[in-house]
């Protein structure tokens, strides 16, 4: 295989993405990379990913949304994307797979090796934040409504 020679940067790269749970996109990587190997290109990144993904040691998200991510962790979990932030976040393996493909499997002539979901919504941070702004446009809207009960004077 063309890329096992880059052992050491493809080392790196598994490494570093076996030490964060942010399931960064390729980009991500390459910034961090880059501080070790200042001549890595992103390509080489790009192929090392890839390469690790083949060898079972790494996964990848495909979020629809942009760059695909990378996840050091290969157990079977589920993924959750934020669509405020893009934040891709670990959820437990409550759902359990093995059941889903065998039932895919049912219906199906090919033969299924994977099954992931991911889930779409806000995530925790960012609900804080929309509560938050919701609070402080509700105050400025209850001052609002204050001032124009004080101020009309509806006839009797
Ligand atoms: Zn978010
Ligand atoms: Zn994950």
């Amino acid at each position: 295989m063309a890329g096992l020679k880059h052992s050491r940067q493809r080392d790196a790269i598994a490494e570093n993405l076996r030490h964060r749970k942010d399931h960064p996109t390729a980009d991500m990587i390459y910034k961090d990379i880059r501080n070790v190997y200042p001549n890595i290109s992103l390509g080489t990144v790009y192929r090392n990913l890839s390469l690790l993904v083949e060898l079972g040691e790494a996964k990848k998200i495909t979020t629809g949304t942009g760059a695909e991510h990378y996840d050091g962790d290969t157990h079977p979990h589920n993924h959750f994307i934020c669509r405020c932030c893009g934040n891709v976040l670990d959820m437990n393996d409550f759902i359990d797979c093995s059941k889903i493909k065998l039932l895919a499997a049912d219906q199906f002539d090919g033969r299924i090796e994977d099954c992931s979901i991911l889930f779409y919504g806000v995530c925790g941070e960012c609900l804080k934040k929309e509560e938050k702004e919701k609070l402080s446009s509700a105050e400025t809207s209850d001052r609002k409504t204050a001032i124009q009960e004080t101020e009309v004077d509806f006839p009797a």
